[in-house]
């Protein structure tokens, strides 16, 4: 069966130009500052996880990635690519990076099948054929074969987010953006989602999540950031961040949650 990938793992990870590069990025809401001098490099098929508390700018961060905010100072680079300069299409660059939200967000009115090919055929101009053909093998992989007809209200919530991964493949993104994609689910239905986005990881697939899923985040992550008040305090390999953090608000919040 076909990865979700176009790119193999490259088993160098880390050395190659960063997917995402975040570069002095400054965001402010009606004067109060959200996001403050936060670096971020994301290597190809890595996984990075940011971790902090409600409020600490987790959410800005992945709609700043995406052009969904427009941020007040830095740059933002994807595929080396300054996706922050004026003249770049917002638009085009959301076309290269898949994004899921914490609710799934998918159409009611409209089946499985019809919510992963909307926007290829409508925004990536793709034939219908071509476009189910792809969303048919992406359910399979995803564990969904059977609910290509079905409409969302249908499926459990763990199926439904699956969807919207599935929706969020479609395009062929160079990045995945999470956000808190487990939040809504009831417990039992965690394990099937996260499990596809190890799955992801596996093909290679470059992710970054927002996640109160700590053991899942040491478990995938090749990179931790923990922001604490809109800056990126802490960041190391999972090993570091859980094993070892050296600042005592990141000792504080894990001990809260863990
Ligand atoms: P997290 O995802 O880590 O919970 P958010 O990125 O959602 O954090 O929020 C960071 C801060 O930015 C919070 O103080 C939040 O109230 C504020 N914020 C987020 N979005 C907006 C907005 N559209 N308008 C004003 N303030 C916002
Ligand atoms: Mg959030």
């Amino acid at each position: 069966m076909s990865t979700v990938t176009d790119t193999a793992p490259a088993g160098s990870a880390g050395t190659e130009r960063p997917v995402l590069r975040m570069e002095a990025v400054r965001k402010t809401f009606g004067g109060t500052v959200v996001l403050r001098d936060v670096d971020l490099e994301v290597a190809p098929h890595t996984v990075t996880a940011l971790i902090g508390a409600s409020g600490s700018g987790k959410s800005t961060l992945l709609r700043c990635a995406n052009l969904l905010e427009e941020i007040d100072d830095g740059a933002i680079f994807l595929d080396g690519e300054d996706i922050t300069d004026p003249r770049v299409d917002p638009d085009a660059v959301r076309r290269r990076i898949g994004v899921v939200f914490q609710a799934y967000n998918l159409f009611p009115h409209m089946t499985v099948l019809d919510n992963i090919t909307l926007a290829p055929r409508r925004v990536h101009g793709v034939a219908r054929a071509e476009a189910e053909e792809r969303a048919r093998e992406l359910l399979e992989r995803l564990g969904l074969g059977g609910k290509a007809g079905e409409y969302p209200d249908r499926l459990s919530g763990g199926q439904q987010q699956r969807v919207a991964i599935v929706r969020a493949l479609a395009g062929r993104p160079r990045l995945l953006l999470l956000d808190e994609i487990t939040a809504a689910l009831d417990p039992e239905l965690v394990g099937e989602v996260l499990g596809v986005v190890r799955d992801l990881k596996e093909d290679g697939m470059t992710m970054v999540l927002a996640t109160h899923e700590m053991g899942f985040a040491r478990d995938v992550a090749d990179q931790v950031c923990f922001l604490d008040g809109g800056i990126v305090l802490e960041r190391g390999t999972p090993a570091e961040v859980f094993g070892a953090p050296r600042q005592e608000r990141t000792r504080t919040f894990l001990r809260r949650i863990v």
